[in-house]
């Protein structure tokens, strides 16, 4: 098992590293050995593709475990399952089960995201309305504890549940079965609307769940922040499309040597295009759907060195004010983000984890040098709190850790099935020191 030295590992955002060292382990028996072989106290964390944006897969002092070279996928298409292994990744499952006209009935922005991280996040699509979050389509998992013991834990167990949004803190996630649904084809009817302001945009996306299984919103967060926007309304199709190459790895965005490309200049134009952009009526392939930032490589460099936070909420419906108050905040530091989604939310999984609920989830994305940034969205953390509202753990580095227990009420019940996981508090991360989640 080849185990590194001490090597600067950041998230998603790059808004800070951290030291530690990395093993990937090339079996389950490795994984197992591993345990062993912690002797700091700063312990260890299963480790993922890096996706989530903060500090959730970063571990300072201590060791990662690198999973991804398990990654066997075995379809049973009469049963409609697949079995695969905790690095497998969401688009090798996507081609995998494309194969036999299935497809994963949930999958999130980027087809980048292993099989652990999908689970430790407990992540959401575009169809959670429909289908709800990641959870639902699994039917059991092998998690290795670290007593060394290997459970295979059921819904019916609250240690799959602990572990379901337990951002790598229950245990290892090795091997899992999950639920596929039926598909005619490689892709994905669409039918994009153009709206121009706030209202028009949740007005749209609330009516047209019925009909749509794939609905989200991309929203206008510069320029006067009225929340104009494209509504973008999805179906599966039933016409196969032609898929060049992979479909996922496409070009590197150019050096910047970097400097912060992104400004609120920049920003306003990008905007300003995509708003105007020719509108999708029709049919388009399902992976450049499902994932539209899968064909740049890279993307997240374009905000220079000091990296980018990402801010992603939900809110109850009949809460939609507070979107006002956000977009002023925004509108008077001139912080323009260049990636606003909104989504309507269905039912929330049992995972006292779990981020998804009933309601609107927005997010932003914004690079860290925004003067005034932080102290605004703490003054907001704290609205949103007042609000019932809470953000998404996966994407954050920055949340004060007293907010925790008010954002994610179960978090007592989540602690006490964790210790019993890991009596020793072998699973550490940046992240739950930082939150004081354990
Ligand atoms: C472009 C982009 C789009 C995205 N879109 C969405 C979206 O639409 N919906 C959504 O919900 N999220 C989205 N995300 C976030 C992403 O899905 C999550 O951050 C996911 O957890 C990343 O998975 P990963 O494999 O990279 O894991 P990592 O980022 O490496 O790890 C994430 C967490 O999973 C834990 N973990 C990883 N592997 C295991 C394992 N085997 N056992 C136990 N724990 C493990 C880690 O300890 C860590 O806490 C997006 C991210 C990006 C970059």
């Amino acid at each position: 098992m080849l185990i590194t030295d001490p090597i600067l590992v950041s998230g998603w955002g790059r808004n800070f590293s951290s030291l530690s060292k990395r093993a990937s382990v090339t079996s389950i028996e490795q994984a197992q050995e591993l345990l062993a072989q912690t002797d700091n106290g700063r312990g260890l964390l299963p480790v993922g593709l890096h996706r989530s944006y903060g500090d959730s897969a970063l571990n300072s002092g201590g060791t990662l475990v690198d999973l991804s070279v398990l990654n066997g996928i075995v379809v049973d298409p009469l049963a409609r399952t697949a079995t695969v292994g905790a690095g497998t990744t969401i688009r090798e499952l996507e081609s995998a089960a494309l194969a036999h006209s299935l497809f994963p009935p949930i999958v999130p922005g980027t087809g980048f995201v292993t099989m652990g991280g999908a689970i430790a996040a407990d992540i959401h699509g575009k169809s959670h309305h429909k289908t709800g979050s990641f959870s639902q389509c699994v039917n059991w998992m092998k998690v290795l504890l670290s007593s060394g013991e290997i459970v295979q834990l059921f819904p019916s167990d609250k240690e799959f549940w602990a572990t379901v949004g337990g951002l790598g803190l229950t245990g290892v996630i090795l091997e899992l079965e999950l639920n596929l649904r039926e598909v005619r084809s490689n892709s994905a009817d669409v039918n994009e609307v153009r709206v121009k302001d706030l209202s028009q945009m949740i007005e749209l996306l609330g009516r047209s769940d019925a009909d749509y299984e794939h609905t989200v919103a991309w929203i206008d967060l510069s320029g006067d922040y009225r929340g104009r926007g494209v509504v973008s309304l999805g179906n599966y199709g039933s016409e196969p499309v032609k898929v060049r190459g992979g479909g996922s790895t496409g070009p590197s965005l150019p050096s910047i040597g970097g400097a912060n490309f992104i400004t609120p200049l920049t920003v306003g134009a990008f905007n300003e295009l995509w708003f105007r952009k020719p509108l999708k009526h029709g049919t388009v392939a399902l992976n450049k759907y499902m994932h539209p930032l899968d064909g740049v490589n890279n993307w997240n460099r374009i905000y220079g060195d000091a990296g980018f936070l990402q801010y992603q909420f939900v809110i109850d419906e009949g809460g939609e004010e507070i979107f006002e108050r956000l977009f002023a905040g925004l509108r008077s530091l001139k912080a323009a983000s260049f990636l606003g989604v909104l989504k309507k939310f269905g039912a929330a999984s049992p995972a006292p984890l779990s981020f998804p609920r009933p309601g609107w989830t927005l997010t932003l994305d914004y690079p860290t040098t925004v003067p005034g940034l932080e102290k605004f969205l703490q003054g907001f953390d704290e609205e949103l709190v007042a609000a019932g509202g809470r953000i998404y753990l996966i994407k954050d580095s920055r949340v004060s850790h007293s907010l925790v227990p008010l954002m994610y009420p179960e978090i007592e019940k989540w602690r006490s099935i964790r210790s019993t996981m890991d009596p020793a508090g072998l699973w550490q991360s940046d992240q739950a020191r930082r939150l004081r989640l354990c």
